[in-house]
């Protein structure tokens, strides 16, 4: 949703709110496309003396990836926002603000706002829980699920260095 503060901003002190619906129905990111389940956005804004402020609740469920065995995981973001944006500053009348890349020509795009506050949010690592035991590299099962009967040989690295130096004397 654009909004424009063209009329807020030129009209001193006074304040507008929105109130809607996340429009996307996914979030994109690395060619990934993770649904919403639902979301929310709630900005307050006002102006004063060419400082918009910006007072923004999102809520927001978005259904990612274990990143070890890829079942869902619902993130849930609650953001709060607040801001206050001098809008005399040249750069934010033309959109050239990397900072503030949903306000352009003092228009205002909700869901690039979202797209922008989710993303700085977005943890590092998502897991269905913390000792989540991943997919078995050989048959794919879900190892939360039991295990498998794929062999894992898994040889200590410092263990097969012994076991070289040990084959190496045999052959002597
Ligand atoms: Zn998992
Ligand atoms: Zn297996």
């Amino acid at each position: 949703m654009l909004i424009d503060l063209s009329t807020l901003i030129s009209d001193n002190s006074k304040t507008c709110t929105v109130d809607t619906e996340i429009e996307a129905k996914t979030f994109d990111i690395n060619g990934f496309k993770y649904p919403y389940e639902d979301g929310k956005v709630n900005i307050l804004f006002k102006c004063e003396d060419g400082k918009l402020k910006i007072i923004g609740q999102i809520k927001a469920t978005i259904i990612m990836l274990c990143d070890r065995c890829l079942s869902d995981v619902k993130k849930q973001f609650d953001i709060a926002y607040n801001n206050e944006i001098d809008m005399n500053e040249t750069g934010l009348q033309t959109g050239a603000d990397e900072e503030y890349p949903f306000i352009e020509d003092k228009q205002f795009c909700t869901e690039q706002f979202v797209y922008n506050e989710i993303l700085t949010r977005l943890p590092m690592k998502v897991l269905c829980k913390e000792d989540c035991k991943g997919l078995c590299p050989k048959c794919g099962k879900n190892l939360n699920d039991g295990s498998c009967n794929c062999e894992r040989a898994e040889i200590d690295p410092r263990m097969s260095k012994f076991q070289d130096v040990f084959n190496q004397f045999k052959e002597v």
